[in-house]
């Protein structure tokens, strides 16, 4: 069994990560306090506890990757979490995203279609602090038609397209934060469904991803 501690020296390391968020351009106080507050290592192999702190995505295991902190506090930052916000999130990947969703308050549900990755929520650490995330194997472009509609909907996957069935479970002044693949990287969308029914797309910066993919693989 890993113990997992979190030492002063991760908590000194997890303050300067959250400088260097700032250095980068994130103002919102609470996505720093979420990511200064949430042991980052934990969600990470042990032979990464020395560099967990580094702003970089790391491998997770099935070819996938915990996405690197800027990206996290960006897309964050983007999705304004209020208290109880339902959010759905496509790609649990390490539950990292989905902690800090936690954290701020909403509820998440959140979908992952590698097997593996989905199986590894049972050892979740925090399930007793964060008992507002809800784990769920399947393909992210279906959604989850049951417990729509949704506040805000965040995909931590390069999308090939913004799928119309996300689209359809946002409510109404719903949020959608989702990285749309052109090319070698993938634009920032923010997609908010107005009052009129219309989608208000803003673009943002580029980042870069791991594939969004159909289907289950297990
Ligand atoms: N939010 C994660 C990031 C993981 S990387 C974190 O905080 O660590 C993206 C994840 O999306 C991967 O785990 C990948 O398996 C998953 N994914 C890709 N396509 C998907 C789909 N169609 N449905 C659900 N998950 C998907």
């Amino acid at each position: 069994m890993r113990k997992f501690e979190d030492t002063y020296q991760h908590k000194g390391l997890r303050r300067q990560l959250v400088n260097v968020l700032k250095e980068k351009g994130i103002t919102d106080e609470k996505v720093l306090d979420a990511i200064n507050t949430i042991p980052r290592h934990y969600f990470l192999d042990s032979a990464f506890d020395k560099i967990a702190y580094e702003d970089r995505a790391f491998p997770i295991g099935a070819d996938q990757t915990i996405s690197q902190p800027y990206t996290v506090a960006y897309q964050t930052q983007l999705l304004q979490i209020r208290k109880l916000d339902k959010v759905l999130e496509i790609g649990t990947g390490s539950i990292y995203q989905a902690t800090v969703l936690a954290e701020l308050g909403a509820w998440v549900y959140t979908i992952e279609r590698q097997k593996k990755l989905f199986e590894a929520q049972k050892g979740y650490y925090f399930k007793g602090k964060y008992p507002n995330i809800k784990f769920f194997y399947g393909d992210g472009f279906e959604g989850l038609p049951t417990y729509a509609p949704f506040d805000k909907i965040i995909i931590t996957a390069a999308a090939p397209f913004v799928p119309p069935k996300l689209i359809a479970q946002l409510k109404t002044g719903g949020m959608m934060v989702i990285p749309v693949d052109e090319g070698d990287a993938q634009r920032m969308l923010r997609i908010t469904k107005q009052a009129d029914g219309s989608l208000l797309e803003e673009s943002f910066e580029q980042f870069s991803f791991v594939p969004m993919l159909k289907g289950k693989n297990g």
